[in-house]
């Protein structure tokens, strides 16, 4: 008999079949003459349906007072049914105890009522037997298998770049500073400069999926301290334009390909995921700005992002778009972006935003060393500091351009998560290392 796998999906396919199935014992219910036990595995929950007469009576005094989420293995015969759930039932020859669950639970599985988001992630392990709650990270690994067969398409190589760094790409005030061997080092922000390094390298197109590390000191519903960052970065771009519509059409693929996945496995989520028309709306910064009575000087806050997307969506009937021609003056800190050289105010920088939350940044860098150091200069980062990074620059480097992607956003966004600690397994943030 084949390994106890995942089967409870399966299980309507195989009517009359012997199979072993093993998960968590979610109820257990007598009701004189029959008894229902609902086992849950890593796909579904199975019916297991005791008879008096039929069944082996062993087993009714085995499930007999079993605590909920222990871990019961059962060998039976498939059977329809049109009383159960899901048209199938098991009907039990042998069972077995695999491992007791302690009472009381912290956090109950079936529990109508919701728990707040702290006590579920406190108890993450019995949160994340929930299906609503797998449903979430089955959405985020299609998103994931999408958006590696996008870039594979496109020719991209997917990298890895160094977390542990001697420098970190921008200001400090977000670095984590950890203890390399008595010297100082910190945990990446972003691989923003070695993907820039790899376009030297004349590796032409990369990307990376990867976790970048930001001292958030805020706590916010879409900021964690550890995120996935989904990072490419292209050479031979000069029009920030061809950057956006390789993201785009990237983001387009890959999203409908997680919902086609999703669909097919009929994971709940599916049906909120939006069917994207291409193209995006562009809006300049200038133009966004304007709508919301303010200045260029400084980047959108919360709200305005929001009614951003509100108008994108309500103007356009577009929840993706972009918001182009970012100020220099926003950009200042972000020395290796490219400022027009026909408007020097303006930088070929741009954001992706759904619904209001900004999911991605991007735009075209800066490759001729002589400005780059010049920026560098005047954002107060000594050049002398990236000697490293620099002789990509010296050596003969590419016009190139990317993108940093916030996966948890995008999951967050597009599963319509209120919290982007919801679309991470184990979230960390300020207060928050354990689990
Ligand atoms: P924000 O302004 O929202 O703090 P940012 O502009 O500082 O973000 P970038 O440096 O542009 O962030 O990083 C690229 C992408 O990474 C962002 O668009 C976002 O999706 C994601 N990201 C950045 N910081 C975080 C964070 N602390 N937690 C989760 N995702 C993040
Ligand atoms: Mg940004």
């Amino acid at each position: 008999m084949p390994l106890p796998r995942r089967l409870s999906r399966e299980l309507p396919e195989r009517d009359g079949e012997s199979v072993r199935i093993a998960g968590h014992l979610e109820e257990y219910r007598a009701l004189g003459g029959v008894a229902f036990a609902l086992v849950r595995d890593g796909s579904g929950t199975t019916q297991v349906t005791l008879k008096k007469g039929t069944t082996d009576p062993a087993l009714f005094a085995t499930l007999e007072g079993l605590a909920r989420e222990s871990v019961v293995e059962v060998e039976g015969t498939v059977s329809r049914s049109t009383k159960s759930r899901r048209g199938v039932e098991l009907l039990p020859s042998r069972l077995e105890i695999l491992s007791v669950a302690e009472v009381p639970l912290p956090l109950g599985v079936v529990d109508r009522v919701p728990a707040e988001l702290n006590v579920r992630l406190d108890h993450r392990i019995l949160d994340l037997r929930k299906p609503a709650v797998r449903a979430v990270f089955e959405l985020r690994a299609e998103l994931l298998a999408g958006f590696r067969a996008a870039f594979a398409r496109r020719g991209f190589l997917e990298v890895e770049t160094p977390k542990l760094l001697r420098q970190g790409a921008e200001g400090g005030a977000t670095l984590f500073a950890v203890d390399y061997f008595g010297a100082p080092a910190f945990l990446a922000q972003s691989p923003q400069l070695y993907k820039q390094m790899l376009i030297a390298a004349g590796l032409e197109r990369v990307f990376e999926i990867a976790p970048a590390f930001r001292a958030e000191p805020s706590d916010t519903v879409r900021h964690i301290t550890e995120f996935a960052s989904l990072d490419a970065e292209v050479g031979y771009v000069t029009d920030p334009e061809e950057i956006r519509a390789l993201l785009e059409g990237i983001v387009v693929d890959a999203v409908a390909a997680t919902r086609e996945a999703l669909l097919r496995s009929a994971n709940p989520l599916a049906s909120g995921i939006p069917e994207l028309h291409p193209p995006f709306p562009r809006i300049p910064f200038a133009t966004a700005a304007a709508a919301l009575g303010r200045g260029l000087d400084d980047d959108f806050g919360t709200d305005e992002e929001k009614a951003i997307g509100e108008r994108a969506e309500r103007e356009h009937g577009s929840p993706f778009y972009f918001v182009t021609d970012y100020p220099s003056a926003v950009k200042a800190g972000t020395f290796y972006a490219w400022r027009r050289d026909d408007d020097p105010s303006r930088t070929g920088y741009f954001d992706l935003g759904f619904r209001g939350l900004e999911i991605a940044s991007g735009g075209r860098r800066e490759h001729r060393l002589d400005r780059l150091q010049e920026n560098m200069r005047r954002a107060g980062v000594d050049p002398a500091r990236f000697a490293s990074y620099l002789e990509g620059f010296r050596f003969g480097m590419p016009p190139h351009g990317g993108w940093g992607l916030g996966v948890d956003r995008l999951v967050q966004g597009l599963a319509g998560l209120p919290n982007i600690r919801e679309a991470r397994l184990f979230p960390r943030d300020r207060y928050r290392l354990e689990p």
